[in-house]
């Protein structure tokens, strides 16, 4: 049973803690994009950690990579995104609107918002017509005579021009990969659904590299270790769910691509994409560059690498990891909304609190304790306000622990520990606390709201 959950609800809390902004609202605001504020920054940068340490740090058969974002333009010609990375568009010539061809049917018509674009009467689609969706802009102080270059749409490109430099510096031999995270730009014309969505976002992709006959092999092998990178990191299992491709859907590229789609308010959407590219890169780029990207083995016979590339966004990660968190319950005859995030992408790991901030002996014990565990983790000091709000203001931005100080710890050096999800409160000795909290954020986590 889908939540009732809305992206509305989802859009004020990033907006209220500061996690996400809309982007140039002082002019106006600019649609699809987003500026990311204090917590949306720290999650964010969690997500990726959390994705490096799985792909490259735990692994001996990953290396990293950080590539341009702008290319030779040729390489956006062999890859085939000049010729074939578009989305079918039509306009209505009545009231002006542009809307997918292949979305219409999830569209709205821009004069009866009730009915999808060409059921009102004073519709006037015309005929779908292609629309690249690579940003342009020029090298060069001259607009005229300057050389026109592309925004990258992916990462993935990236990776396959460098596959010889990687193969030779890495010491690896396939089955490696490499790994990226990096901005990707996309101009994209179906708005809304907040970070879903954007003309600027990160991706964390993977290419792996393997011998041919081990393709499927390692396709399978990836559906399943991307699929429970997000279990392990919380997300509830009844919300997650693989799609294959059928032929027709699949790209230029591929022989298989399944798809680990999330139930969003918006519905079951694409989360990340895997993807068996086959040799198709390798060996485009080869013939286009004139340089083999190939792998020669040591009695020298050679041969090109297939490919296996699990794609996933950050951002649409991230959105994925807040949707699941989201949680309301009534405590105490009060409503209180809570962020139920895994504490290992919890912007904030524990709030450091005196109970009465104007307290000198609390402020004091509260703000040691504060500078010695900022060492280790994230941490937060609040001394402003009832203790009830803040304990409320952390619970909106997921954090897992409060540490608080009050007058017993005066008589007995002890604090309380409080838990985000249960709410219990434990008394613990202060000289302890630092164990104490680095021993429950490394104790395994499932979220309460899992059925
Ligand atoms: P979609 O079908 O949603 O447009 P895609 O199949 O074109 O996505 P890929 O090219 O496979 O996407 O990109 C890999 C991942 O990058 C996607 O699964 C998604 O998480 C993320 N992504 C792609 N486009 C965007 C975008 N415009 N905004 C945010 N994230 C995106």
């Amino acid at each position: 049973m889908p939540d009732a959950l809305t992206m509305d609800a989802i859009v004020s809390l990033c907006k209220r803690r500061g996690f996400v902004f809309g982007s140039s609202e002082i002019y106006g605001g600019l649609g699809s994009s987003y500026d990311y504020g204090h917590y949306g920054v720290l999650l964010k940068e969690n997500v990726k950690a959390r994705w490096l340490e799985a792909m490259v740090r735990e692994r001996d058969d990953i290396v990293a990579l950080d590539s341009s974002i702008i290319l030779h333009p040729q390489v956006w010609e062999t890859s085939g995104h000049v010729g074939g990375f578009t989305d079918p568009l039509v306009d209505c010539k009545f009231c002006k609107k542009r809307y997918r061809a292949d979305h219409i049917g999830e569209s709205q018509c821009g004069q009866k918002p009730s009915r999808h674009p060409g059921e009102a009467s004073d519709c006037d689609l015309t005929e779908a017509r292609q629309f690249n969706l690579m940003f342009e802009t020029r090298i060069g102080p001259v607009e005229e005579t300057g050389v026109k270059v592309f925004l990258r749409p992916e990462t993935a490109q990236g990776i396959f021009i460098n596959f010889k430099n990687v193969a030779q510096l890495a010491r690896r031999k396939p089955p490696f990969g490499i790994a990226q995270i990096g901005k990707s730009f996309r101009n994209e014309i179906t708005p809304g659904n907040f970070i879903f969505r954007t003309l600027e976002f990160e991706q964390m992709e993977m290419e792996f590299f393997v011998p041919p006959d081990q393709a499927d092999e390692w396709y399978r092998y990836w559906i399943d270790e991307r699929r429970r990178w997000y279990l392990d990191l919380g997300v509830r299992e009844s919300h997650l769910r693989i799609r294959a491709h059928d032929a027709d859907e699949l790209s230029h590229y591929s022989s298989g691509t399944s798809d680990i789609e999330y139930l969003f308010p918006i519905g079951w959407s694409e989360l990340e994409g895997i993807a068996n590219r086959g040799d198709f890169d390798l060996t485009a780029h080869s013939q286009a560059s004139g340089t083999k990207l190939e792998w020669v083995e040591q009695d020298g016979s050679r041969y090109t690498p297939h490919v296996i590339e699990p794609a996933a966004g950050v951002n649409r990660a991230m959105l994925a990891f807040l949707c699941d968190a989201y949680d309301k319950e009534i405590v105490a005859e009060r409503e209180r909304t809570v962020l139920r995030l895994h504490p290992q992408i919890a912007p904030v790991k524990a709030a450091i609190l005196p109970l009465i901030g104007k307290d000198a002996m609390m402020a004091e014990k509260a703000r040691a304790l504060y500078e010695q565990l900022r060492r280790v983790v994230s941490v937060e000091y609040d001394d402003s306000g009832q203790i009830g709000r803040r304990y409320r203001r952390q619970d909106e931005i997921g954090t897992p622990y409060a540490l608080t100080i009050d007058e017993q710890t005066a008589e007995d050096d002890t604090v309380t520990i409080r838990d985000r999800d249960s709410l219990a409160q434990e008394r613990i000795p202060l000289a302890g606390a630092r164990e104490a909290l680095l021993d429950r954020l490394a104790q395994p986590w499932v979220s309460p709201k899992a059925e």
